[in-house]
């Protein structure tokens, strides 16, 4: 549950969106927030922000942030904002969109991450819709350390926000496939590429491993859905993550994807995120 301390505060200035109680009326401007939906690149979310605004008819804001770290848009009840890379940079945003729709008073409110991933034995564009993610010790936990100490929380999404969001995919024809998600803290050594500018195994431990992560459900790899999930959960928010895999990490590691399918893949969790909240909203 939420700070006791956090309402005591005559002001408080939300440094990363450079947003504060007295010099926005955050109620009426986010008070009617209904979902949250995140991911990595501003420029993407103010893409899909955009595209749902004219799929739906609800009016698009201007960036709302007033800082250059997270871009804030918001189309009627839905808010999309961008966390960069990474569980410490999405952390920030989400303490911080947490305080938003607390001072907001918004109620019932849904976190959907939409991003992209390296996928583990199955095909480029798959649209993964993450059953548990697991933390770099496979745990699905989130780890962070406090005081000197390693404190562990649960990580854990909704079940049934899960089943909609794959009965959506379905209906829509986007190979959508459950998966666990493994939350790696680097892109490179993290997930065991052989491309990185250090590298100290070999290409046997690397196919050792991502073997061992498929046997276990594993079926994308990316850098943030164990802290979004225990934070969601800690909230007592239902959340979901939807991601696009890139690549299949059993045929390589690089991202070779030309323009157009990379604007092709990016708009999979976007079209299956839009239609389910469309149908949320009843419109
Ligand atoms: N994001 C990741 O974290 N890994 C990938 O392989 C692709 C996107």
């Amino acid at each position: 549950s939420a700070n006791s301390a956090l309402n005591l505060n005559q002001d408080d200035f939300l440094y990363h969106f450079g947003l504060s109680r007295t010099s926005v009326d955050l109620e009426k401007i986010f008070g009617d927030t209904k979902f949250v939906c995140c991911g990595g690149s501003p420029t993407r979310f103010e893409h899909y922000a955009n595209e749902f605004s004219k799929d739906s008819g609800l009016p698009l804001s201007a960036n709302l942030s007033r800082s250059d770290r997270f871009v804030i848009y918001k189309t009627g009840p839905v808010l999309w904002i961008n966390h960069g890379m990474g569980a410490p940079s999405l952390s920030i945003m989400m303490v911080e969109t947490l305080k938003l729709i607390h001072y907001a008073r918004a109620t019932d409110v849904t976190f959907i991450r939409l991003g992209t991933s390296g996928g583990v034995g199955v095909a480029p564009g798959s649209v993964v819709v993450t059953n548990a993610p697991v933390n770099g010790e496979l745990n699905e936990e989130h780890v962070q350390w406090i005081a000197g100490k390693k404190v562990v929380r649960e990580a854990r999404l909704d079940k049934r926000l899960q089943q909609d969001l794959i009965a959506m995919g379905e209906e829509l024809s986007l190979p959508v496939v459950s998966g666990k998600t493994l939350c790696a803290d680097d892109f490179y050594e993290g997930q065991m590429r052989l491309d990185g500018y250090f590298c100290d195994y070999t290409s046997t431990d690397k196919f050792a491993f991502l073997r061992q992560l498929h046997e276990m459900g594993v079926r994308n790899i990316e850098m943030e859905s164990t802290c979004f999930s225990s934070f969601t959960a800690r909230a007592g928010i239902p959340a979901a993550i939807v991601c696009v895999t890139l690549l299949n990490r059993m045929d390589g590691d690089q991202v070779t994807l030309t323009k157009e399918e990379y604007l092709d893949f990016e708009t999979r969790p976007f079209k299956l995120v839009s239609a389910f909240i469309k149908q949320q909203l009843s419109i």
